[in-house]
């Protein structure tokens, strides 16, 4: 399911959304500017296994692991 993440750059809202037939929202739910940014894919970025993930809130703060401090092997 392609699911995409987007960020204000009226309001810095993030928010991820649901693409359905091409139909990509065209503006942020909290301030209704169209300024909105495409993010990398949550899901894309979970299946590249990539590490950087600094938008994570929860992200492990010793070794930025995004799964946070439960689950990284570290700490
Ligand atoms: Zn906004």
């Amino acid at each position: 399911m392609p699911i995409f993440e987007y960020r204000c750059d009226h309001c810095g809202h993030r928010f991820e959304a649901i693409v359905l037939n091409g139909r990509q929202p065209d503006q942020c739910p909290q301030c209704d500017q169209p300024d909105l940014r495409k993010q990398v894919s949550t899901f894309a970025a979970h299946v590249s296994g990539s590490t950087s993930f600094p938008s994570a809130p929860a992200a492990c703060g010793s070794c930025g692991d995004p799964r946070g401090p439960g689950s990284c092997r570290m700490h």
